[in-house]
């Protein structure tokens, strides 16, 4: 809070290679001219760390690494260099680009938030969790992931009243609906449908809800903190309780800034120190208004924290996954601040409405920029991101490597010796952190144990990964290899492939994901049993496999969940050579043009090749116009081949070729699959299929179509 004082930020920025001047002019005491003057030296030799912020809209990030930090700030895409030490990102962060950096490096994403930042994926794993834990999970509106459960949700008209629907990857409100007829909900549409909570805490006879920045900065193990400052986001028309008439009056039910600021009740602040009036105020200011009114914030808060909390273990394995792939000791290299969006009824219990992972760092207001500059500076310093630290971490990994080479002790550290690592540089964080926390608060470690939450969240991430799978085969190997000699020599092992759900889980087990269908009726639909040592016609594709996407795992969840299967994949290919072949599939769906701006296009640009695109030599690209059309990328030329039968030849000729075939810059096969796609932010690829096209015998090609999302983090919003 200090530095507020200190440096003022007016809601603009512009950068340059200038030298800023300290702008305090005030007379001051010797001891503080020292003080400054010791920070001032850390500062300019900051001046030799950069900052990346090549993909943030936001001033006041730039304003705070520039002024505050005394960073270098650089534009270059962060993904095409290396030499950043610090990078802000708005857009989720891919496993590629952690599995890149050196330990000296921090960004501000974690791969893997998707699971929360979601509407979809939040609620899917806390209705997993609240299976497990009914009353502990009980701080979310009850929530429907439709048309999955849409069966279920329609038994809920008559003992509810109302429900709100929401487009699961949506955000400042847009395509949200209020209902209370079944009749309007399309069975066929994706929402994520909640519990109406109809009696929400009002302020001045208005409906409001909180945004509380919470920022995880380990995930292995978890450590978070929650700012004590956020804020409080008013609706603009008096609340009244949901009937038939007033479910359209969204200016009445949400709260989100993005839709009240355009009513012209709407009252901005319009001074730092008056934050306790207007449609958006501080969080600290809505508190003290209960305290003033006897209400029991202290437990509100903690209720609040321990929400958080529960809703970090249900994803702490997914996030946990990513961070197998560097050796961070430190557990420090990726931190993130996200939204909590929480709402309080009257009964002052809190309920969690949503998480963003890319909250807005928009600074309209004094009280916005008073609030987000001060949350990014305690950040940038809770993060410890500064010159010293950065040396002191490549020393020591230089005195690592040259210890490893003196001792000639090559062999990977026991988990035993990591473990004692990772406890020595959690000591070292808890020391320097409890002294430069700023205005957050550690809510995790804690004293209350959240043990069985995490230990649950595991298992449940494990059955779903199919880690099982691949442990119990590790088993069985060793098991194999501890048999008598003579029984492997004289029978080599033979697997039989009696089933097609057999040869799914054949494909699974090697490459330890999910591509298959996880209904049972779905796998066992076509299976037959195959004659051993039968001719197969030659690998056909005449359709585009149908997607059901709720038998399918969404591909985010592939991509994030799974780059350990991804190069495993690789190394399969790899073994198998030509008998492997990837075919991706991308399928526009139309667009939403509500959502039309150059922007989000560029977005779309980006992320519409999936990272099993790099997977060298294997591919082919495919874009597909419409469900019943769909080309074959071969040499820069399109070939139809939605009816057209593919010979064994033609798929060698096809293999060579598509390791001489550049992998498709995304926007070629964007411009050539569907031009429609340039006007829409929800233009999604949408089909992943794996085919072998030398499968075992007796089997015809299966298409295991895997749903593809893109990112779909383009908005900031609050
Ligand atoms: P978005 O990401 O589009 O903002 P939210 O889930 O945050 O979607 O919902 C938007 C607004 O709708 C919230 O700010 C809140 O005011 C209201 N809202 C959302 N869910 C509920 C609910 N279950 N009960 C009552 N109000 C809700």
């Amino acid at each position: 809070m200090k530095q507020e004082k200190e440096i003022i930020f007016n809601g603009d920025f512009e950068d340059s290679e200038e030298e800023d001047d300290d702008q305090s002019q005030d007379q001051e005491s010797d001891e503080e001219l020292n003080k400054k003057k010791k920070k001032k030296s850390l500062q300019n030799t900051n001046k030799n760390l950069i900052m990346n912020v090549s993909d943030t809209q936001y001033p006041v990030v730039k304003f705070v690494g520039k002024m505050i930090y005394k960073f270098k700030l650089q534009y270059v895409p962060y993904q095409e260099v290396n030499n950043w030490d610090f990078c802000w990102t708005d857009n989720a962060v891919l496993p590629e680009t952690l599995a890149k950096m050196q330990s000296h490096q921090k960004i501000n994403h974690f791969p893997g938030m998707y699971s929360l930042a979601r509407k979809n994926h939040l609620g899917k794993n806390l209705n997993k969790m609240q299976k497990q834990f009914p009353d502990d999970y009980d701080f979310y509106p009850r929530t429907w992931m439709l048309p999955s459960e849409y069966n279920d949700f329609k038994q809920q008209f008559g003992k509810a009243k109302t429900f709100i629907l929401k487009p699961e990857a949506s955000c400042q409100g847009k395509g949200i609906f209020l209902t209370r007829s079944i009749e309007s909900v399309n069975p066929t549409e994706h929402y994520v449908a909640q519990r109406y909570i109809h009696k929400p805490l009002l302020i001045d006879g208005l409906k409001f809800d909180l945004r509380m920045y919470v920022l995880i900065c380990g995930c292995d193990p978890l450590r978070i903190y929650l700012y004590k400052e956020g804020l409080a986001r008013f609706a603009t028309q008096t609340y009244i309780v949901p009937n038939t008439n007033n479910l359209d009056d969204v200016c009445m039910h949400l709260t989100n800034y993005a839709i009240n600021k355009d009513n012209p009740n709407f009252i901005f602040n319009s001074d730092e120190k008056k934050m306790d009036v207007g449609h958006k105020r501080s969080m600290s200011s809505v508190f003290q208004l209960l305290r003033d009114q006897n209400q029991n914030v202290d437990q509100l808060l903690e209720d609040i924290k321990d929400l958080i909390i529960k809703t970090f273990c249900s994803v702490q394995p997914i996030l946990q996954q990513h961070y197998t792939q560097v050796d961070n000791y430190a557990n420090n290299m990726c931190f993130e601040i996200l939204g909590f969006d929480i709402l309080i009824d009257s009964s002052l219990k809190p309920y969690l409405l949503e998480v963003n992972h890319t909250p807005s760092f928009t600074t309209d207001t004094p009280l916005d920029q008073y609030i987000k500059k001060n949350l990014i500076a305690d950040t940038i310093t809770l993060m410890n991101i500064n010159l010293k630290t950065k040396n002191e971490v490549i020393l020591q990994k230089k005195d690592e490597m040259q210890r490893r080479v003196l001792t000639g002790k090559k062999t990977k550290l026991s988990n035993e010796e990591k473990k004692q690592i990772k406890l020595q540089c959690q000591r070292q964080r808890d020391e320097y952190e409890l002294q430069n926390k700023g205005n957050y608060e550690l809510i995790y470690p804690c004293s209350k144990s959240y043990e069985e939450y995490l230990q649950h969240s595991l298992k449940l991430y494990e059955e779903w990964t199919g880690a099982n799978i691949r442990r119990n085969q590790k088993k069985e190997s060793v098991q194999l290899s501890q048999e008598p000699q003579i029984k492997s020599q004289s029978q080599p092992k033979k697997i039989i492939l009696e089933k097609r759900s057999t040869l799914y889980k054949h494909v699974q087990s090697r490459i330890n994901t999910n591509l298959f269908p996880t209904s049972k009726n779905e796998q066992n639909k076509g299976d037959e049993i195959i004659q051993e040592g039968e001719e197969q016609p030659p690998n056909q594709i005449d359709t585009i496999p149908e997607v059901d996407n709720d038998n399918f795992f969404p591909y985010e969840d592939y991509q994030q969940q799974s780059l350990e299967s991804i190069k495993d994949l690789c190394s399969y290919t790899e073994k198998r050579g030509r008998e492997l072949q990837i075919l991706d599939l991308i399928q526009y769906r139309k667009a939403d043009n509500r959502l039309n701006n150059s922007h989000i296009q560029q977005q779309n640009i980006q992320s519409i090749l999936s990272p099993l695109s790099s997977i060298k030599g294997v591919l082919q690209g495919i874009a597909i116009k419409n469900v019943k059309q769909f080309a074959i990328r071969k040499n820069n030329k399109n070939v139809k081949c939605s009816s057209k039968q593919m010979n064994e030849s033609e798929h060698d000729k096809q293999q060579e070729n598509s390791s001489k075939n550049q992998i498709i810059p995304s926007q070629q096969i964007y411009q050539q699959g569907n031009a429609q796609g340039m006007n829409g932010a929800y233009l999604k690829p949408k089909v992943f299929s794996l085919k072998l096209s030398h499968p075992p015998k007796g089997y015809k090609l299966q298409s295991l179509p895997l749903l593809i999302q893109q990112n779909y983090t383009k908005f900031r919003y609050e």
